[in-house]
């Protein structure tokens, strides 16, 4: 198992137990596969993929990341765990602005010692962003940025790829084509996807669905 979630709780500072965001959530992701998590804003979705990729705390319960538990690592190895087997997409797709397109696309899995230049190619290929790999991030649309977060997501080949919201910022024709695109490569690399998305028809394009609601996933 990829991604193992058991009862996990998790409250913020002036939140009692039965006030979390968390309560008692359990969940588990297989590699190769995908689980979208929808609910409504405020439910607790990116407090939970945060926990998913070893960001944040959580009160109790367990979350095991390829078999190793996080509530036994520090910050160190919480961090290390993070470089080699974890990559994260956000709805502000946190490209560099300094950096060219090839070198976002490359850094992330040149930090993890994983860096492929043929798998970089296809990715870039497949795409659709072979002629922009010289271009910076201010002179791309916001679908273009959007793939170039997905290729620097999938370079490093991670085990567990977490998405809040990765279309978000893009309307449902686009969205729906770049999500295709995402879940073949996925596929093809054995990643397990845990994605977040308010959108109805991108989460029934995944494996499987769960909804967030009074802290608990169903
Ligand atoms: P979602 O992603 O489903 O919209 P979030 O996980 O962002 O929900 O937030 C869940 C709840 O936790 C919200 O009520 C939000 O205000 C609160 N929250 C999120 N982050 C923090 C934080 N760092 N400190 C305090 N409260 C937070
Ligand atoms: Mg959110």
């Amino acid at each position: 198992m990829v991604l193992t979630i058991r009862n996990v709780a998790k409250a913020y500072s002036g939140q009692t137990a039965e006030t979390a965001v968390l309560r008692g959530v359990s969940l588990d992701l297989e590699a190769g596969t995908s689980l979208a998590l929808t609910g409504d804003s405020g439910s607790g979705k990116s407090t939970l993929l945060h926990l998913a990729g070893a960001l944040d705390h959580f009160d109790s319960g367990e979350i095991e990341i390829a078999g190793t538990s996080l509530s036994k690592l520090g910050d160190r190895q919480r961090a290390a765990l993070r470089r080699r087997d974890v990559s994260l997409i956000f709805q502000q797709f946190n490209l560099i602005p300094s950096l060219p397109v090839r070198q976002n696309v490359s850094l992330h899995a040149r930090l993890g010692g994983r860096w492929d230049a043929d798998w970089g190619r296809q990715l870039t290929d497949r795409l659709g962003l072979s002629d922009f790999l010289d271009r910076y991030p201010e002179q791309l649309s916001g679908g273009q940025q959007q793939r170039v977060a997905i290729a620097r997501a999938l370079a490093l080949r991670p085990k567990l790829l977490l998405a809040d919201e990765p279309t978000g910022n893009l309307d449902e024709t686009a969205s729906a084509a770049v999500m295709a695109l995402m879940l073949e490569l996925v596929r093809e690399s054995g990643t397990a996807l845990f994605l977040v998305t308010h959108s109805a028809a991108i989460a029934r394009m995944l494996d499987r669905r769960l909804h967030l609601q009074h802290g608990q996933a169903a």
